[in-house]
């Protein structure tokens, strides 16, 4: 959920406020009011906060002068403003916040003429005057809330209501619940804010109110679910009916932690690298998911979910693969336990990774090759689809990421989370911190980043920073930031940010490293950035590649080029000299030397 601050009047106190980066600051333009903004310009704010303009029945030349002037990106508006007044906003590129003020009842089809014209509805209590009334309406109203525009919900919200919110959080309307609006309650007296009182507010919203894991219904916000073929529904929906059950058996439990010791080797240190913190001035902490068996940290899930599959009694394996990374561990896993494996690869990857295709061959699997499209992972994801309808009762599909339908995000999350669990004693003992101050991962599909941050997501000290693959750069046309350039979609049975075309064909990524080369991220990664709750960072391959080669001189370690993306954000982003940022290796660097040097000309 979001946060729009409104009747923002005074600069020393909106630049104060913007600090605290909520999502929307609101500048009331609307002479009766006692917060009316007539100062000559707004304050150059952070790019991440939305300036929002608020009229009421305004004159449309007026309106579109203060968008102009101000460089508004929202438009929020009070009065009897019709469709019509709203559509010809609309073509000034802003968004449209439409208001409606609720008192006891309200009649939702007033809203049916905006439908597909304003981005948002806000429901406000109805006062005299319009906003700023200090007081909250009956929030069940909105139980029969027909749309699915989203809104935001306003009048008279302050730090009392954070178990009201809370409560609201699990009604159905809640779904649609876009930001939260405050305004009076915040307030030492009109327009100006309690700076305090909304940083707490903020706090409180991601420790107690959000929430980053999964719903019930398998949803992380408005991100996730299964959408699936429906001969695909009984092998989803008997994974989903025990995947937690069999996760809680003591036995499981005692055989998944014990090879994970003595298989895989861990726990995986946590260094804190001395060199790097020196020439970055902070104090980095790498977790060392690069010392793993098979190198990296995909060996987590495959242990676990080979221990699921045996559990629900099935005995052969299918897996799809790209760069072959999660090929091999699936390989492995399968090798270890005597499960036949057979994995999916496109043709062309098959030729650029030889020496996986190699490896997994070594390990037993049949490897094969997707012959349909572009010949690349999402066509060995399909056949790996139609194989498992195939052989519903015999077959597991292992996912190699974050992604899939519900559960597979969440459980894969679950196996990871180990790298977070470890990072707390382990930070504790090394520290006597309790929380790092940020965590950083990189993003693929998302499962290294989300078990590193697990058991940080409601640790509201903790910044969460995801690193996506830029590539050649974020508008060049070949790169991977999903953030950026995604929009919602549906992409391997779950609905999440996807970089597509306009009529969503699913857009071929492009990165130097075959790790994070994916066209979406997990719905829990959508999620966090929706919401604000991570910072998301794109790395070019040429900055990737360089602090890859940094860590090697000054660590004596050789990264995986999806690590490298990660190192490459302290050459951008600074960090206070006591600040202890955590961050995952998620991969050694031996699979990538013909990269390295072909790029150094070694
Ligand atoms: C596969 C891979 C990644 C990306 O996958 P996620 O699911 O996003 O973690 C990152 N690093 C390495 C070393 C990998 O092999």
């Amino acid at each position: 959920m979001k946060l729009k601050v409104c009747g923002m009047k005074y600069q020393d106190n909106i630049e104060h406020v913007a600090a605290l980066q909520p999502d929307y600051l609101g500048f009331i333009f609307y002479e009766k009011s006692a917060r009316h903004f007539d100062t000559e310009c707004i304050l150059d704010l952070p790019k991440s906060i939305k300036k929002t303009g608020v009229f009421v029945d305004a004159d449309i030349d007026f309106v579109i002068e203060k968008i102009n002037k101000h460089n508004l990106q929202a438009v929020q508006l009070h009065g009897k403003e019709s469709s019509k007044y709203c559509k010809q906003l609309k073509s000034e590129s802003v968004e449209i916040i439409k208001v409606f003020s609720i008192k006891d009842e309200f009649d939702f089809s007033v809203l049916n003429p905006y439908e597909g014209i304003v981005d948002y509805f806000l429901f406000d209590t109805k006062g005299k005057l319009p906003g700023g009334n200090g007081y909250t309406f009956d929030w069940n109203v909105l139980n029969n809330y027909p749309s699915t525009t989203p809104f935001l919900l306003s009048g008279g919200i302050g730090l009392n209501q954070i178990d009201d919110i809370k409560k609201f959080q699990r009604s159905k309307a809640s779904k649609y619940c876009y930001a939260l609006d405050v305004n009076s309650k915040f307030e030492i007296e009109p327009g100006l804010k309690n700076i305090e009182d909304i940083k707490k507010f903020k706090n409180n919203l991601i420790s107690k109110i959000m929430n980053y894991n999964v719903n019930e219904k398998g949803y992380y916000g408005e991100f996730g679910g299964a959408f699936i073929p429906e001969m695909l529904y009984p092998n989803v929906e008997e994974l989903r009916q025990n995947y937690l059950k069999v996760m809680a058996e003591p036995d499981f439990k005692k055989e998944f932690d014990q090879l994970l010791k003595d298989y895989v080797g861990r726990p995986s240190p946590l260094y804190f690298a001395k060199r790097l913190s020196h020439k970055y001035n902070t104090k980095i902490y790498l977790k060392r998911e690069d010392l793993n068996h098979t190198g990296a940290h995909k060996i987590n899930n495959t242990i676990g979910q080979i221990l699921m599959a045996k559990r629900l009694g099935k005995t052969r394996i299918i897996a799809e693969t790209g760069a072959g990374q999660h090929g091999v561990a699936t390989a492995t896993v399968c090798a270890l336990m005597g499960l036949e494996c057979i994995v999916y690869m496109g043709e062309i990857d098959i030729a650029r990774q030889a020496p996986n295709v190699a490896r997994m061959k070594m390990l037993g699997a049949k490897v094969v090759p997707a012959l349909s499209g572009s010949r690349t992972l999402k066509d060995a994801t399909n056949e790996a689809i139609r194989d498992w309808i195939n052989n519903p009762v015999n077959t597991h599909y292992i996912i190699g990421s974050a992604i899939g339908p519900h559960p597979y995000p969440d459980m894969v999350t679950r196996f990871q989370a180990v790298i977070s669990e470890e990072i707390k004693w382990q930070l504790k003992e090394q520290t006597g911190k309790k929380n790092p101050d940020y965590v950083v991962a990189c993003i693929g599909g998302g499962s290294n980043a989300a078990g590193t941050y697990y058991h940080y997501l409601h640790e509201e000290n903790v910044g969460i920073i995801a690193v996506e693959a830029a590539g050649l750069g974020v508008d060049s046309g070949e790169s991977a930031a999903t953030s950026v350039l995604g929009k919602e979609g549906i992409i391997h049975g779950c609905k999440t940010l996807l970089m597509q075309t306009a009529d969503g064909q699913i857009t071929e990524p492009y990165s130097i490293s075959a790790g994070l080369d994916y066209p979406g991220v997990g719905p829990m990664h959508a999620h966090l950035c929706k919401t604000g709750r991570a910072e998301f960072i794109a790395i070019t391959d040429d900055d990737a590649m360089k602090a890859g080669l940094k860590l090697c001189e000054l660590e004596g370690i050789i990264p995986a080029i999806e690590s490298s993306h990660a190192l490459a954000i302290f050459e951008q982003k600074t960090f206070n000299p006591d600040d202890v940022v955590v961050l995952s290796l998620s991969g050694r660097g031996d699979k990538d030397l013909q990269n390295y040097i072909d790029y150094f000309k070694i």
